[in-house]
């Protein structure tokens, strides 16, 4: 008796701590695949939330947050186009506390923390010369991993693996969150390549996004070719040195932005018939 009341409760705590889920629905680039967590979307978002509370309060003490307004406003209306059409991979995530701020580093980078806390880096939009198409389609692909969860995920992986916890990184401060989930949160959003898996969803993720808000999502691949062009044969930007190749990524961003252009035809079609 007191065997099987063990082997129950063992069993039960081991079913609360890992949970096999598929965050979002497939939408038309048909993403869908089964994911292992062992921590709650709850924990990531409250960590999340603090830590980017934090990275950004530093930020306006070191006076490089939201310094130029009408970029911030360009970025901001582009995001709130893309918010809207995250509802047809899940239903949820319209009602999240969604909120993105620019930040002057000279680096080509942006992201976006579980939940919906986006940043862009001024360096990407200067230094590739983006275009509203293209800074949708970075846009589009970030919020393609907050949907998926995939900083969720790869917490669940380093739990159980027990590995790098430990790493954090310095910038914008988030060093004194220690080991805390925030502390996590800020490290896997920053510092840790995501996987060739996880960027290839959010690619694929990104275009129907970009397509459905009316933003050409092509752009995408024309993007990836600037980047290539700006790391030139100097150091690779962060996203460059990850998997997929450049050439892999940009040859599925051709075929998925392909697939999605009807919906690009059908936003721009309304948006005419809308004036
Ligand atoms: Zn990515």
């Amino acid at each position: 008796m007191r065997t099987t009341i063990i082997a129950v409760s063992v069993s039960l705590a081991f079913l609360s701590g890992c949970q096999s889920v598929d965050t979002t629905q497939a939408g038309v680039v048909g993403v869908d695949r089964d994911q292992r967590m062992m921590v709650s979307s709850e924990e990531v978002d409250a960590g999340a939330k603090k830590a980017y509370a934090q990275m950004m309060a530093e930020a306006q003490k070191k006076g490089v947050l939201d310094k130029d307004a009408a970029m911030l406003k360009r970025v901001q209306d582009i995001t709130k186009r893309l918010i809207p059409h995250t509802a047809v991979f899940r239903p949820d995530a319209v009602k999240w506390e969604w909120e993105v701020h620019v930040i002057s580093v000279d680096e080509v980078n942006a992201w976006c923390m579980p939940g919906g806390k986006m940043a862009m880096y001024t360096g990407l939009i200067q230094k590739l010369n983006a275009t509203d198409d293209e800074i949708a389609a970075v846009m589009g692909h970030e919020i393609g991993h907050a949907l998926r969860e995939h900083a969720r995920e790869r917490m669940s992986r380093q739990m159980g693996t027990q590995l790098g916890v430990g790493i954090l990184g310095a910038l914008l401060g988030v060093g004194d969150l220690g080991q805390s989930i925030a502390g996590q949160v800020a490290n896997v959003t920053l510092n840790l390549p995501n996987s060739r898996l996880h960027e290839t969803e959010s690619d694929r993720i990104g275009v129907e996004l970009a397509a459905r808000a009316g933003f050409d999502p092509r752009a995408a691949v024309g993007l990836w070719e600037k980047m290539g062009k700006a790391s030139g044969g100097g150091q690779p930007p962060k996203w460059l040195s990850t998997h997929p190749s450049h050439e892999d990524r940009i040859a599925d961003l051709k075929v998925y932005s392909e697939k999605v252009m009807p919906l690009y035809t059908a936003a721009k079609g309304s948006a005419a018939a809308g004036k």
